[in-house]
């Protein structure tokens, strides 16, 4: 019998411990561990190559993505490098033109370098999505929903589209978590996380992970997790299988949250647009129904001209102006100088994020007080900007 999600994420290693019979796992910190005698290595040997809190933490999160395994990384971004370093020399990536502002740069990075190639196209249109397949390229790198327009890319289709032409499917799954999307069972060969976002969920760890859907790319990710040495710190293991335990309730509450806070959003008029999968007026709303089995907590705006932006953020209580997203806490950022400062200025434009746009990651305060603190800070915008 499979396990439900939940019961997954609760159960991850519970009960255990043969040394003492703790109900909950145990941190193993030690870098190293003994050999029972030569040629007689135990499971573990060495913390860079494995270590039993992270396996804790990584069978858990592979199980909930539905794939054959998964390597624990330092960050996201080594989960990123990760992948490509499962590349061929001079392979061509092509990614989502809106993808995450740290990805698009260590991809112009890896580029530079002469160790790929690396092109974006816009995943929701058709044809530029054939005349990039048509390249031959080695990946194909979605990541949806789009940080921070919240754009939907059909997995399903594009998997079924990239693999027909021999490249593999890497889906950055952080916006989402296994929670509400299953990219693997959409087609993907990798799903790549920012463990620091919802998976830890409580804003005190920065990890990463990336789950193969076959048991061969998944050797070869602990391989080269190994031989590079990104895997991640146990105690950051520790702390976030603690995080994953509440997973779903935290989701759940925040996303409830969220189509509140979007619904009411959209009614004020210092509000120019709300992107919110959620909302009917999004452009892909049916797209992310289909594909999702939840909208998720992130959001973004963009005020009405007659709003003055720097007023709402320095009037806001609840809402702190920072990076990041995921955790228990609500943030709001501006992407132009923050998430997607390292983008250049053409880049952003062609990806839409304009000076007036705001993104939010909903925590779990209550939602009457998220949506007083951003009525009365908007109400300040509109005075100040008059
Ligand atoms: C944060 C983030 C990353 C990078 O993760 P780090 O843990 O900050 O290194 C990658 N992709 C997405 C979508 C993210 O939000």
């Amino acid at each position: 019998m499979v396990d439900r999600d939940e019961t997954i994420s609760c159960r991850a290693g519970v009960d255990s411990d043969s040394a003492h019979g703790s109900v909950m796992p145990p941190l193993y910190l030690s870098a190293n561990y003994s050999f029972a005698d030569f040629n007689e290595k135990r499971e573990y040997d060495y913390t860079r190559s494995g270590n039993p809190t992270r396996s804790t933490l990584a069978d858990a999160i592979a199980k909930l993505e539905g794939g054959a395994g998964a390597v624990i990384t330092s960050s996201g971004m080594s989960a990123v490098d990760l992948v490509l370093a499962q590349l061929p020399q001079d392979a061509l990536v092509i990614a989502t033109h809106d993808c995450y502002g740290g990805s698009w740069r260590l991809f112009e990075a890896r580029a530079r370098k002469g160790q790929i190639r690396i092109q974006y196209a816009n995943l929701r249109d058709a044809d530029a999505v054939g005349a990039a397949l048509a390249q031959q390229p080695a990946l194909l790198w979605i990541e949806t929903p789009s940080n921070p327009l919240m754009r939907i890319a059909d997995i399903a289709s594009l998997a079924k589209r990239a693999k027909a032409t021999g490249a593999k499917v890497a889906v950055d799954n952080t916006f989402l978590s296994p929670v509400l999307q299953k990219p693997i069972a959409l087609g993907a060969d990798y799903v790549v996380h920012s463990t620091t976002k919802y998976l830890n969920g409580h804003s005190d760890v920065v990890g990463g992970a990336v789950v193969a859907a076959a048991a061969a790319d998944a050797e070869e990710l602990r391989w080269w997790a190994n031989c590079t040495g990104v895997t991640g710190a146990p105690f950051d293991s520790w702390l976030t299988l603690r995080g994953l335990r509440t997973l779903h309730v935290r989701l759940e509450r925040q996303q409830a949250t969220a189509a509140r806070v979007a619904a009411r959003l959209s009614e004020l008029p210092s509000v120019a647009v709300v992107h919110y999968p959620g909302l009917e007026t999004h452009p892909d709303h049916e797209l992310a129904a289909r594909q999702q089995s939840g909208f998720g907590a992130m959001l973004s705006f963009e005020l009405a001209a007659g709003a003055d932006i720097r007023t709402l953020t320095r009037n806001l209580r609840h809402f702190a102006l920072a990076e990041s997203l995921g955790g228990i806490e609500s943030l709001i950022a501006h992407p132009a100088t923050m998430t997607h400062a390292a983008m250049s200025p053409e880049a952003r434009r062609a990806a839409g994020i304009g000076d007036n746009l705001l993104r939010v990651s909903v925590g779990l305060e209550h939602p009457d007080d998220l949506i007083a603190d951003l009525e009365l800070a908007l109400s300040h915008a509109v005075a100040r900007a008059r």
